[in-house]
């Protein structure tokens, strides 16, 4: 059984004080979770927010890593570091990534690559353009996209997770319908089982992220393929993380 898991990433946002609060809410909700937590706050903060949840279910993720393990790459940073500072987790490929700076699955493919070798998990993220959508290039962009994995073993995909976050529903409002959704990650699925084969597809978790929020959480969470959800937005509030927290505990109930 995949066990679900519910994701934030903060992006550009909340400075240490606002983001230490949040942490200091979830992590005293949730001292375990029968869902993974997993929070991505801004590379400064990475080791504060560590420092407050540890000892609670709820470990921290970097937004993005370099695939280089050292040297002259001013603003980036390693796996390495991201280890040092506590984090279990990377996010490589997020949309926002690949639109605001450029980054090919080519590059990505080293990232991920660089990830697993550093002992961190990855979440890949893949998803298509709304004019790709409309002319229906949806299958088509997922597919390239999971050129991402090109240097991963079956056996490292173990801490590998995809998030399916179609573009035109980040940060949108907008929110894929469950079918969509539900369709996207029995296509990635099976993308996978022609990859590693029937036993790595099963065990894969396919995430959704794109304008997840408490109202919409369970349903999409309910789907056969859908094993989790990367939050943007709406994991900025504890109020509103923690709802959707509670739709994956309440779905994750139901699939056992
Ligand atoms: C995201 O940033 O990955 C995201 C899905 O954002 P939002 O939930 O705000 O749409």
């Amino acid at each position: 059984m995949r066990q679900i898991l519910v994701a934030g990433n903060w992006k550009m946002n909340l400075l240490g004080t606002a983001g230490t609060a949040l942490t200091d809410g979830l992590s005293a909700k949730y001292p375990t979770s029968s869902v993974e937590i997993l929070v991505c706050p801004p590379a400064p903060y990475l080791a504060s927010v560590h420092a407050k949840v540890s000892g609670s279910a709820v470990r921290v993720g970097g937004q993005n890593l370099y695939f280089a393990p050292q040297g002259a790459f001013t603003g980036e940073v390693s796996g390495d570091m991201l280890r040092d500072v506590g984090c279990s987790s990377v996010l490589v490929g997020h949309s926002e990534r690949r639109q605001c700076f450029g980054e090919t699955d080519e590059l990505l493919a080293k990232k991920v690559a660089a990830a697993l070798q550093h002992g961190l998990q990855v979440v890949l993220c893949v998803g298509e353009l709304l004019a790709e959508r409309q002319s229906d290039q949806t299958e088509a962009v997922l597919k390239k996209q999971l050129t991402g994995l090109s240097q991963v073993t079956a056996e490292q995909m173990a801490n590998v997770v995809i998030a399916y976050e179609p573009v035109w529903a980040i940060g949108t409002g907008v929110t894929a319908s469950t079918e969509q959704a539900q369709q996207a990650h029995a296509f990635l699925r099976g993308e996978l089982k022609t990859l590693y084969g029937e036993q790595v597809a099963v065990a894969t978790r396919i995430l959704y992220g794109g304008s997840v929020k408490a109202d919409n959480a369970l349903e999409l969470l309910s789907q056969p393929d859908v094993d989790g959800a990367l939050v943007g937005g709406a994991s900025l509030k504890a109020d509103s993380f923690i709802a959707i927290i509670e739709a994956g505990i309440q779905a994750m109930s139901r699939r056992a």
